[in-house]
């Protein structure tokens, strides 16, 4: 049967596509779906029927899936990030025209964004790298989305993509034109980052508890749940707290109890610390929530380390850990650094009340240095400083590792004060390695043969 022309296109129909091609179906736009492996346009099809007849068409060949599309053609691709955007760029593309776009909606690296939208030019296709956040959920319902790239393909989409993002009464739809080049894909990749960071952190708050507070999976599920109703409201506490509920189906207990301490990763959260490094931005939070996937990785390692360590008295700390349950619990804290926009206030998994106390502390100084000092944030950390040293020092002494929460006070320690022991440093440096110093009290670049003085 001949279809009219449909608005849009969305190739790949893993989690990601699947959903936002039903959300944007959803939303009024007649869709055109295709995926290499054709068993998903099926399924895709089929949930578009179940969910309300929804204006979703499927195509088997790249071809009629192209052709089936109104011009100026828009296709959004949702496959694995790296050389399968390539084949499917390359799939399409043959049979698209000057003036089509194609945006790429994964978790891609910037630069691969940066080299496909030159490429494409030539052909005259515009190109867009479009972070999506919200994971499955999100998609289907309202995601928060990251374009970047052509600004004139933004604008041929702008319609759709200000219906399909989640919507925030009073903050408006989570989608903004983020910049050029990769800055979309950019912004996303440090958006995981800081998911990592909110991750370990939280990971850490609930080591803690259950393991110097002994508190069972009823009250951490308690815990979190009260903490969902302050400041701390947020996408992931809500789901913590949600998961400490749940009771195992294969058995006895609780399922968080029975899942592997292994955490996989798919590399944004890398990227983002080798971004900061490469850019010489301190990031530990994120740099140790990194350090904190690895480590779990190495799960037969460490099961033999901790048989090492068994019968040296470290695991007797945490019986000799005198602590008051009450005071551990409300010694909570959350710590967030970083720059975030409204759009993160919806759809996606860092949306959190908190983000706006940091919007308006931009608001009040766009060119601050750093969160840390603006005057609301200051004034907070100072207030809760000796609560965060509590917490860690606890966790020290019992050999807890909290290395988010260890490293972020170390970051704030080094921050706030005016003189280091970087001297010594830079004092060694010009010693073995002729680097030149700098010195407090006169202007200029000195060396000293500090081998022969001494
Ligand atoms: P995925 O597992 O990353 O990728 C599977 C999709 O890629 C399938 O449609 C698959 O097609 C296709 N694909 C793989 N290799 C291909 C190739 N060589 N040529 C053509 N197609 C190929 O899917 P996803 O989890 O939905 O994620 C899609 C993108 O969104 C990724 O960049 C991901 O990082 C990002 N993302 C994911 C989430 C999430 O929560 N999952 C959240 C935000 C962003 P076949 O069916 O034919 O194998």
């Amino acid at each position: 049967d001949m279809a009219p022309l449909t608005r849009i296109g969305l190739a790949g129909l893993a989690v990601m596509g699947q959903n936002l091609a039903l959300n944007i179906a959803e939303k009024g736009f007649p869709i055109s779906v295709y995926n290499r492996t054709t068993l998903k346009v099926d399924e895709t099809v089929e949930r578009a029927k179940q969910e309300g007849d929804l204006p979703l068409y499927g195509f088997h060949d790249p071809e009629s899936f192209v052709k089936s599309i109104q011009k100026p053609r828009v296709i959004i691709i949702l496959v694995k990030a790296g050389a399968p955007v390539d084949q499917t760029i390359k799939t399409l593309s043959v049979y698209m025209e000057k003036g089509d776009c194609i945006i790429d909606g994964g978790n891609e690296w910037y630069e691969n964004t940066e080299r496909r939208e030159k490429a494409l030019a030539e052909l005259g296709l515009l190109y867009l790298g479009m972070g999506v956040s919200g994971g499955e959920d999100g998609a289907r319902h309202g995601p928060s989305l990251m374009p970047g790239g052509s600004f004139e393909a933004y604008k041929h989409i702008e319609d759709i993509l200000l219906k399909v993002a989640a919507q925030v009464p009073d903050s408006g739809p989570c989608v903004t034109y983020i910049g050029k080049g990769g800055s979309g894909n950019f912004v996303k990749m440090v958006h995981n980052g800081i998911e990592y960071g909110d991750m370990q952190l939280i990971a850490e708050a609930y080591d803690v508890l259950k393991s110097v507070g002994k508190l069972t999976n009823e009250e951490l599920c308690q815990v979190f749940s009260e903490w969902n109703k302050g400041e701390l409201l947020s996408f992931l506490i809500e789901i913590t707290a949600d998961i400490f509920g749940v009771k195992d189906d294969k058995g006895e207990g609780y399922l968080v109890d029975k899942v592997l301490d292994k955490t996989g990763m798919k590399g944004t959260g890398k990227w983002t610390v080798q971004q900061a490094a490469e850019l010489s931005v301190a990031a530990p939070t994120i740099a140790s929530s990194l350090d904190g996937r690895f480590l779990s990785g190495l799960k037969e390692e460490r099961v033999e380390a901790a048989k090492v360590f068994k019968s040296s008295g470290i695991r007797d700390m945490l019986a000799d850990q005198v602590v008051d349950k009450e005071k551990l619990i409300h010694d909570g804290w959350n710590l967030k650094l970083g720059q975030l926009t409204r759009i993160w206030k919806g759809g996606c998994i860092i949306r959190a009340v908190f983000l706006d106390r940091i919007k308006k502390a931009y608001d009040r100084n766009p060119n601050l240095p750093n969160l840390l000092v603006d005057p609301e944030f200051a004034k907070e950390i100072i207030e809760r400083q000796s609560a965060w040293r509590r917490v860690v020092s606890i966790a020290i002494n019992s050999g807890i590792s909290t290395p988010g929460m260890s490293s972020s006070l170390a970051y704030f320690d080094t921050y706030r004060r005016s003189k280091l022991p970087a001297n010594l440093v830079q004092a060694q440096r010009d010693y073995f390695g002729a680097h030149t110093y700098e010195r407090i009290d006169i202007d200029g670049s000195f060396h000293t043969e500090w081998f022969k003085i001494a």
